[in-house]
């Protein structure tokens, strides 16, 4: 379960409408969209990994600690959630270091887990891998394994958890998950999960599951306040993409964790690396 903690009209399709300078001026709604989702968690006993932008960190610490006193994972959606293929390297380990010293500040938690803004490492950015190890990350969820999205995917990009080696060393990836619908792939989350009838979600993950390996599942707290302001100037699929099903996410939400168990990323690679541990020294076993 994983959450990116951002303001409604901070998301990618908003950036043309709402400039990062006026983010300061606007009614701000990321404590009270938190806080439902922390509530609903709660509610659920499910422990999640919270993607948080510095920027939001640095504004309201208090909701950092609020997250990490709730016992879940600390992790970094970068500071100003700028793609990272319109990046430099070295702009991109500015927005890094500015996104962890905020958080780190707020609840004493460095992060050592990146999820990029909109999924952006691509091919493009794939030297972001390199810059993240030099950072001091272990672990990354930026690589979509799909392919035809407009901001994101790489399309034969592993879709299991894997190490990937980068000139400064190994990082974990937990690439989000992708299911199917009408014989279409597509994302385990988000507007997806929005959009399509919840039972589509949950029989994507079984599907993973069954196949011995953890689904990564997104979600924002912005998804479950539908009494956010509509923000004027989108195009109308950038509406539709952040409009669509806001009044029903939280009981979807709340109905898919009854059916599905949920945890942290690093519980997932845990449990996942211990279940291989187990596997392969039962095929030594059996071949001894
Ligand atoms: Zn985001």
């Amino acid at each position: 379960m994983t959450i990116d903690v951002e303001d409604y009209f901070q998301v990618s399709a908003m950036e043309d409408c709402v400039q990062r300078d006026q983010w300061d001026s606007m009614e701000s709604r990321v404590q009270q969209s938190t806080d439902r989702m922390l509530a609903l968690l709660e509610r659920c006993d499910v422990q999640g990994t919270f993607y948080i932008l510095g920027w939001v960190a640095e504004r309201f610490p208090q909701l950092v600690q609020r997250i990490a006193n709730a016992g879940h994972e600390i992790a970094s959606h970068g500071y100003w959630h700028r793609l990272v293929y319109t990046q430099t390297p070295e702009q991109f380990a500015k927005d890094l270091q500015d996104s962890c010293s905020a958080i780190e500040s707020a609840c004493g938690v460095r992060p050592t887990a990146y999820r990029a803004p909109s999924f952006s490492i691509t091919e493009k950015s794939l030297w972001a891998l390199d810059v993240l190890v030099e950072q001091g990350f272990t672990d990354d969820s930026s690589v979509f394994p799909i392919t035809g999205h407009d901001r994101y995917g790489i399309p034969n990009a592993k879709k299991e958890i894997h190490n990937l080696e980068t000139k400064s060393g190994c990082l974990q990836e937990f690439p989000p998950s992708v299911g199917k619908a009408m014989g279409c792939p597509v994302p385990v989350g988000g507007g997806y999960f929005r959009l399509l009838p919840s039972n589509v979600t949950c029989k994507a993950i079984q599907a993973i599951e069954r196949r011995q390996h953890p689904a990564m599942f997104y979600i924002h707290p912005w998804e479950v306040d539908p009494g956010q302001p509509k923000v004027n100037g989108l195009s109308r699929k950038a509406a539709f993409r952040h409009y669509v099903g806001l009044k029903n996410t939280e009981d979807k939400l709340q109905r898919l964790m009854q059916r599905v168990k949920f945890g942290t990323m690093s519980q997932a690679i845990a449990c996942h690396r211990q279940s291989e541990a187990e596997n392969s020294e039962q095929e030594m076993n059996q071949t001894a």
